[in-house]
């Protein structure tokens, strides 16, 4: 699992460690297993939240890890172009190629750390595949997608892409040095991450070393959500077993702690985490589709746009492998 890493960790900015006598350390409220499925044209995910209330999970809606998959050659997969509405798509790389283009101008290649955070507001037509190159030699394919949800006022915002690369991403150690904390987007204890969020959100990558811990300080007005990317442990207080594969769900309270256990499987040299967390919407949810929404009427509104071209066109590209005209609208 290559990311971004470090030489040196002890070199890195420390994060804080809580103070004892004010911490309340937030309880695990549910670990869940994410069901595997296929996405777009028939790559592997694990759908991470399956299983879990929306009002746990808000301000997010829906998470996709996108394999861990070894592709042989001609087997890499993508989407087919597909249009999105009414909130924004954080795609991030941990091992592979991701080349992405939508129909308002932005795109770019996104690899081992990078994220694309792509706002979609009042209506974006995208594709996501792997390059020409990846589908011809296959490889390594590993990342997570993740939706934002956006309040009211901001569906229709104009579209927007960040292109997040991995040299932007802050670096943080824990206080002994353990834990490799790579800060996406958001704010923890004084530092600040690239990604810029419409809500008050908080995105990082832990890399725990076998056997140590890691405790953050977390906002009391955020929800908290950690995901098992590779490896095993525990989270919370209670040293509620986790591994790979699951979501834990956090209470209340002013910090969340994540463990790896001093014995890992071969494969996997560390215990990998998706830690997530932001201030909850609070608003209905009507989501179908490719379209999160307030209303129903709003979601039938946004497929006529879509029939009707008002979400964008497809643009010419010269690449035969775009599948011109086959617009998949019921694709996420
Ligand atoms: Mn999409």
């Amino acid at each position: 699992m290559p990311a971004v890493t470090t030489d040196n960790i002890l070199s890195l900015p420390r994060i804080s460690g809580t103070d004892p006598a004010v911490d309340r350390p937030r309880p695990v409220v549910g670990v869940t297993s994410a069901p595997s499925g296929f996405e777009g044209e028939g790559f592997p995910v694990r759908r991470a939240f399956a299983g879990v209330d929306l009002a746990a999970l808000d301000p997010f809606i829906h998470m996709d890890q996108m394999g861990e998959v070894e592709y042989a050659p001609g087997e890499p997969k993508g989407t087919p172009w597909h249009p999105h509405r009414g909130f924004e798509t954080v795609t991030y790389m941990i091992d592979g190629l991701m080349e992405h283009q939508d129909s308002n101008g932005g795109g770019g290649m996104i690899s081992d750390g990078d994220t694309q955070w792509m706002t979609a507001g009042a209506g974006i037509l995208h594709i996501e595949a792997p390059p020409e190159h990846v589908v011809v030699s296959g490889g390594l394919f590993h990342g997570l997608q993740l939706w934002v949800n956006l309040p009211s006022s901001l569906k229709f915002a104009a579209p927007r892409y960040q292109d997040i690369t991995s040299a932007k991403v802050s670096l943080l150690s824990s206080p002994d040095g353990g834990a490799l904390v790579r800060l996406i987007a958001g704010e923890l204890d004084g530092h600040a991450g690239p990604g810029v969020t419409y809500t008050p959100i908080t995105l990082l990558h832990a890399t725990i070393a076998p056997g140590a811990s890691l405790t953050l300080p977390w906002r009391e007005d955020f929800n908290a959500l950690v995901y098992g990317l590779s490896g095993k442990g525990s989270v919370g207080a209670e040293r509620r077993p986790m591994t790979w594969g699951q979501l834990a769900v956090f209470g209340q309270g002013s910090s969340v702690t994540i463990a790896a256990d001093e014995s890992q499987d071969s494969r996997d040299s560390a215990f990998d985490v998706y830690i997530l967390g932001g201030q909850p919407i609070r608003e209905p949810v009507a989501a179908y589709g490719p379209f999160v929404m307030n209303t129903k009427a709003e979601l039938i509104q946004a497929f006529e746009d879509f029939q009707a071209g008002r979400l964008g066109t497809v643009p010419a590209s010269p690449d035969d492998r775009v599948p011109h005209g086959e617009v998949n609208g019921s694709t996420p």
